[in-house]
């Protein structure tokens, strides 16, 4: 059977998980096997072996530090998603790649931008290497419009443009069009 890498990205809160749990759900009708990974580090609601949606929806998931594991142990599946993609930094590409080419179906979701609207470089490269892709956006938190950039705040304020690139810590963050959003 032929592979094929399927993408979702977007900003924050724009629904990433929830139409990966909506696309899994569905294949789960068909016989193939399905396996979920998502990085060790989203932490979000602390529950560690599901991915989870901000409406709740939720889905068996296995945490893994690195994308070497997600080859090993994806190999014996037919489906294999994963979830926060962007946190995955070296050796993403050349594994899901190998996982394409050993005819799994492979569902991607993650930010496609970090808080500076600068791609995740590996993102970029998985979107143009990517079968399909679904760009999802959010509503704006401060004029409603349609949301494209993901907002950091720190202590309520945008975060500096120097600040790491991934924090899991005190900070907030928002939807924001292109107008609102402040870097
Ligand atoms: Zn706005």
């Amino acid at each position: 059977m032929s592979g094929s890498i399927e993408v979702i990205v977007g900003c924050m809160f724009s629904g990433k998980s929830e139409e990966l749990i909506r696309r899994l759900k569905r294949l789960s009708y068909t016989k193939k096997s399905i396996i979920v990974f998502k990085p060790v580090i989203d932490k979000r609601w602390n529950r560690r072996n599901e991915l989870v949606s901000r409406s709740g929806t939720a889905f068996a998931a296995y945490p893994v530090l690195t994308p070497i594991e997600m080859r090993e142990k994806g190999s014996a599946y037919d489906i294999v998603a994963i979830d926060e993609a962007h946190f995955f930094v070296q050796s993403f590409i050349t594994v899901i790649e190998d996982l394409r080419d050993a005819g799994k179906q492979v569902l991607i979701a993650g930010l496609d931008l970090d808080f500076r609207r600068e791609p995740f470089e590996h993102m970029a490269r998985v979107l143009a290497l990517a079968d399909s892709v679904v760009k999802l956006d959010a509503v704006c938190v401060l004029c409603g419009c349609r949301a494209t950039l993901t907002q950091r705040l720190i202590n309520g304020q945008p975060a500096p443009r120097n600040a790491e690139r991934i924090m899991v810590g005190d900070e907030e963050y928002q939807a924001r069009c292109r107008a609102c959003h402040v870097v």
